[in-house]
Formats: structure tokens, sequence, C-alpha cells
């Protein structure tokens, strides 16, 4: 029996990655840091995924189910790796809940961290309890009970969803775009008029990306069948006048100043690097790209390869990734991991 595969993280790419190994025979062994599977879409609660539209808990937890009942993976829960040495066919891998093994190779699938929005104070959050995040809101919708303002739970009467916070951001040294935000906020808002058709939802945008097919089912079909209104604008800032949320800006396309009340105001947050890549970088010996995220070979022909051979890399390690792009790579992690082990076979 050829030695297992170490996969680090069993969010969408860790699960697909661990899937795809023991689908083909090959043992893995998956560590995970939480006490639970299945990443941001179950540890962060989210709703009905895009462009699904299935219930994270059924898909993601789908995924889940499916690892923790396959034989050929074993799972480590609430445990990290903290040394990791040797050369591909034959890594030694110490895991911080005790164990040592030997792994022929290993797959990184470590993820991002939600964009902290006190990093952006000016927009409110963390001062009016009425400001919340995307993530807040997909948990209101998945726990059941509905979407509330948290300082009275009240239903809002109008909500306003400011788009790219955390993203293209240079005063706050986040340039990238997140990629799935804009698609994300118009399948909430859709979800907040379906809840609740009195409330008035608006989006303020830069530039909207609901990028190849999104742009259909859910920026057009938002505005037509939702009744959700989109305004170009700069944000200045979020305050209160004491009743309700006062946004404040510019509306860029009439070049106007803009002042209006809210009861609700959604912070459309960002994909940040992992906050512990540094270190994840330093133990398994691998550098980072200029952002901060977990670099990968950048040529068609090493795809899904960092800078150590033998040490692979998949899904939002390497930088804001939608669930079905993390999964496709978490596949194409274990395709090249699995080459590497059996060479011969790869060629028969
Ligand atoms: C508000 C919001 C809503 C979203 N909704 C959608 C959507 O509807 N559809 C969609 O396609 N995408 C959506 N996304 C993007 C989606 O969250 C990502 O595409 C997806 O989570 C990436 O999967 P991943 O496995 O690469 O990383 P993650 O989901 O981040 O999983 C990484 C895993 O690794 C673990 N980990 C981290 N560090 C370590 C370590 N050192 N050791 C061990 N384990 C570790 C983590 O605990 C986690 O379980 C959304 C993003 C946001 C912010
Ligand atoms: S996907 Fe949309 S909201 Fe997210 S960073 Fe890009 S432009 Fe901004």
């Amino acid at each position: 029996m050829s030695k297992p595969i170490l996969i680090v993280g069993a969010g969408p790419a860790g699960l697909a990655a661990a899937h795809a190994l023991a689908s083909v025979g090959q043992s893995a062994v998956l560590v995970e840091k939480a006490e639970r599977l299945g990443g941001a879409p179950i540890l962060s609660g989210y709703a009905k995924l895009v462009p699904s539209g299935e219930w994270a808990k059924d898909a993601i937890g789908g995924m889940v189910r499916r690892v923790e009942e396959d034989r050929l993976i074993e799972v480590h829960r609430a445990a990290t790796v903290t040394a990791f040495s040797g050369a591909p066919g034959e890594f030694n891998v110490e895991l911080s809940d005790g164990k040592r093994l030997q792994a022929g190779a290993a797959i990184l699938c470590t993820g991002f961290t939600h964009f902290d929005s006190l990093n952006k104070p000016e927009w409110g959050f963390g001062t009016f309890p009425d400001v919340v995040t995307t993530a807040q809101v997909e948990q209101m919708i998945s726990s059941g009970q509905g979407v509330r303002c948290p300082s009275d739970g009240r239903k809002p009467q109008r909500v306003a969803i400011l788009l790219c916070v955390g993203s293209r951001d240079r005063q706050i040294g986040r340039e990238w775009c997140s990629k799935i935000c804009c698609t994300v906020s118009a399948n909430i808002a859709m979800e907040i008029r379906e809840e609740l058709p009195d409330c008035h939802v608006y989006v303020y945008y830069m530039d909207i990306r609901t990028f190849g097919l999104y742009e259909t089912k859910y920026y057009w079909r938002s505005q037509e069948e939702f009744k959700v209104k989109y305004i170009k604008a700069r944000i200045a800032e979020v305050t209160s006048d004491g009743e309700k949320l006062i946004v404040k800006g510019e509306d860029t396309l009439v070049k106007r100043p803009i002042t209006i009340p809210f009861d609700m105001v959604v912070h459309a947050i960002g994909m940040d690097p992992n906050v512990e890549n540094k270190s994840i970088a330093s133990v398994f010996g691998v550098t980072l790209e200029e952002h901060g995220y977990l670099a990968r070979g950048n040529s068609y022909a090493n795809t899904a390869e960092t800078s150590r051979p033998g040490v692979f890399v998949a899904g939002a390690a390497t930088g804001p990734e939608t669930i079905d792009d993390s999964i496709a790579q978490g596949h194409a992690a274990a395709a090249r991991a699995l080459a590497l082990m059996r060479p011969a076979q790869a060629r028969a």
C-alpha cells in the first residue's frame, strides 16, 4: 500500500481532493483545524449557494458525509500540521494532536479569511449594530430566523448593500476583486425581497462583476423580477441620526451627493488571505504571492503546484475563488499528487 497523501484544510477544495483520491483507491489523511469539516460554507453558516441554489448544509454537508464515511480517508479534526520535512514520495509529517506519519505528497487547501469590517470603520460596522456583513445575513437566513435588524429584531423596510468592502481598496491594502461578492449580494438581495416583499433593497457599487452566466441569473433577474435597485456610487460614510442609519456619498452617474436613510446596511465582505498563511508557508516551505495568498505555479503546465516539489495547492488558499472552482482545483491537485505517487501507472 502506498503512503497516504496529506490534505490540509477540509473546505470544498480539501473535501473534493480527498474524495477524488479515495475514489481511485488512494488513501488520504485530512487535517482540519476546526472541530467541523466543510470550510467557510459550513463554518460560517452560508444559506443558499450561488449558482446552484442548494442550501450549503445540504450541498457541502453531502461532501462532508461522503468523506467521513470513506475508510480510505483518515480525518483529524481540531488539528494542524506542526512540522513537515523530507522529499516527494517520503515526507515526514507531525500533527498537533501528537500523530506522526509519512506522506507521499501534500495538498494545501487552507482557504481564506473573511475580511474583518472593523478595518473599514467609516462604514459603520462595530459602531452601529444594524450594520452587518453578507456572512451575517447568510446566517440569519440559514438559521431560519429571517433577516432582522440586530438592534431590536424588527423587519427592515430599507436595506442598503455596499459592495467591495475589503476588496478593490488600495487605501487598506486590498487591491484584489473577491470575485463572488457581486453575485452573492444580488442573491441575498433577492432572498430579502422574497422574504420581505415590502422591503426596498439598494445595491451600491463601483462596478458590477456578476461574471459569466451570472449576469442573467443574478444581475438582471434581481432588477427585473425582484425590483432590486442598483446605484453606482462612492460611499463616504455610514452614520446614524439616532433612528435610521444614514448612507452618505456621491452618486457617480449624476455626480450628486447622496444622503439616504436605511434600517440595515450590509457589507459585502471580501476574501482576505488566510491570516495564518505566513506560518503555513514557513511550515511547508512554500512561497506566498504578493498579496499574501499561497503562490502557485503560474504556467499551464504546472497547475496546482507550489514552489516546493510534491506540495500542491487548491482553492481559495491561492486567491479569491468560487466553490465550483475550488472543487475543480481540488480535483486537479489530487490528479497531480497521484501522478507523482504513481508515475508508472500514470503513463500506462
Ligand atoms: C459571504 C460569502 C458568501 C459566499 N457564497 C458563495 C456562494 O454562494 N457560492 C460560491 O461559489 N462561493 C461563495 N463564496 C466563496 C466560498 O466561501 C469559497 O469559494 C470557498 O469557501 C473556498 O473553499 P476552500 O476549500 O478553498 O476554502 P475554505 O472554505 O476557506 O476552507 C478552508 C478550510 O481549511 C481550514 N484551515 C485553514 N487553515 C488551516 C490550517 N493551518 N490547518 C488545518 N486546516 C486549516 C479551515 O478551517 C477551513 O475548514 C462566498 C464567500 C463569502 C465571503
Ligand atoms: S465581486 Fe463585485 S463586490 Fe466583490 S470585489 Fe469584485 S466588484 Fe467588488
